[in-house]
């Protein structure tokens, strides 16, 4: 709480000096990648998949090198990231099985997402492209927030219309708000047509835009035009999903040139990041330097290319390098758009504007947790100190982050003490948390190092 208190002392701060007050709020357009690897934007070096869009995006903004999302999967992470919660605090720990019929399975409707705190605001919130926070009637994106839909409610979707058959989750039609409707693009291209759309028709108003696009996950499916422009790359599923990231970024862009067309740009908070990190096994993504994938607590599971840019306000080229998490970003839109997070329970994310502004040069965070499948693996992070514990291994792990990024050089036999205290912090924080809501088989299976998500239908 007292995080909370300090948002909105920072907040007060901010109208008192005229920035905000007086003036009509920013909007904000969050786009999330899904299983896009830490190495694979070139703003982090990536050679053999130009991503032009989201680079222009990091150059005009904060880039934050040690950005995480709360979750090394794909729906706790959304249920933290539109809460500002620990996902685990509510049972949202596992993915949700597709279940359009079961009211008991999706982000529990005690939860307040962003979108209906910002609508309380006046904001005007779209989402386009995938939800999975539970696809039954009380979990419905316009039942949380939401004004406007466009996409589809399960954890993942084919990309040819033609393979819309409607018989499994990754099959339905897409929909506009509860309509089901045809649709002839490349999903990634619909998606950017209708997030460009969203913006152009409410740039007169306040708004928050949700551009959740679900590539690069499988299934791998890319147009053929754009995979021969990767023709030199030789893994076949490397080439693959070069045309996904491709497509994806030339819609990003897109919507950069739908803001910027607008007149809104310099009104506008842009916020980019991958749900979690690339299953290099499944989808051949990269997370160099790091260790680890999708499903795993090593860093190549939770960091991932994090990107802040709003023109004018925000520094432009700049990278932050305190630990940030997806937790941050609700509480941050609700600081800017001068709205509260709900009161009487913890709320985990932080305003980050007085960080990347300067007016704080504290860690945004002190310590952050991860908890997955009720038990392991879990971790702790406090400065450059990181402890984890694997699922099927024995003795929680210690790593230097600040002399070991690959987390290779296990400290933990030489460093009994800074184990005992992490651990003490880590069930702390575990003493406050919820077993999980659901179970998700999928979810539960331990996963190889280097070999992500199992198989190509994991979400
Ligand atoms: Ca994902």
């Amino acid at each position: 709480m007292s995080r909370f208190i300090a948002s909105c002392c920072a907040l007060a701060s901010l109208f008192a000096a005229g920035m905000v007050g007086g003036q009509r709020p920013p909007s904000f357009v969050l786009i999330v990648a899904d299983d896009l690897g830490y190495a694979d934007v070139g703003f982090h070096g990536c050679r053999d998949i130009p991503t032009p869009n989201l680079d222009r995006l990091a150059a005009s903004g904060v880039r934050c090198s040690h950005g995480y999302v709360s979750h090394s999967f794909c729906s706790p992470t959304r249920a933290g990231l539109l809460t500002g919660r620990y996902q685990q605090r509510f049972g949202h720990e596992m993915n949700p099985p597709y279940a359009p019929d079961n009211p008991a399975i999706g982000l529990p409707t005690n939860e307040v997402t962003i979108a209906a705190i910002l609508r309380a605001r006046g904001y005007v919130s779209g989402l386009v492209g995938k939800w999975h926070l539970g696809a039954a009637p009380p979990f419905h994106p316009l039942a949380r927030g939401f004004d406007e839909v466009f996409g589809f409610l399960g954890g993942g979707h084919h990309y040819f219309p033609e393979k819309w058959t409607g018989e499994t989750e990754y099959t339905t039609p897409l929909i506009r708000n509860r309509q089901p409707v045809e649709e002839r693009e490349y999903l990634t291209r619909a998606l950017g047509r209708e997030a460009a759309a969203f913006v152009e028709r409410h740039r007169a108003r306040p708004f928050f835009l949700y551009l959740a696009f679900n590539a690069p996950h499988t299934p791998m499916q890319a147009p053929a035009e754009v995979e021969e422009r990767f023709r030199a790359i030789s893994n076949p599923t490397r080439r693959t999903y070069a045309a996904m990231v491709a497509v994806m970024d030339e819609q990003i862009g897109r919507v950069l040139d739908a803001l910027r067309r607008s007149g809104i740009e310099s009104n506008t908070l842009v916020m980019f990041l991958s749900d979690n990190g690339g299953p290099t096994g499944v989808n051949a993504s990269s997370n160099e330097p790091f260790r680890g994938a999708k499903g795993q607590v090593y860093e190549g599971g939770i960091r991932v290319p994090f990107v802040l840019a709003w023109p004018g306000r925000l520094p432009a080229g700049v990278v932050y390098e305190h630990p940030v998490s997806s937790l941050d970003l609700a509480p941050t839109m609700a600081a800017l758009a001068g709205a509260t997070m709900p009161t009487g329970r913890p709320m985990d994310g932080v305003n980050l504007m007085p960080y990347l502004l300067g007016e704080r040069t504290d860690p945004p965070h002190a310590v952050l947790f991860w908890r997955q499948q009720g038990s392991r693996p879990w971790a702790i992070r406090a400065g450059p100190l990181k402890l984890l514990a694997s699922v099927g291994q024995g003795e929680p792990e210690l790593y230097d982050l600040a002399a070991d990024l690959g987390e290779r050089r296990d400290l933990a036999a030489e460093r009994p003490a800074d184990v005992h205290a992490l651990r003490a912090q880590w069930e702390a924080w575990n003493a406050q948390l919820v077993p999980p809501k659901w179970e998700s088989p999928r979810a539960g299976q331990p996963r190889r190092e280097g070999r992500g998500a199992p198989r190509p239908t994991a979400r």
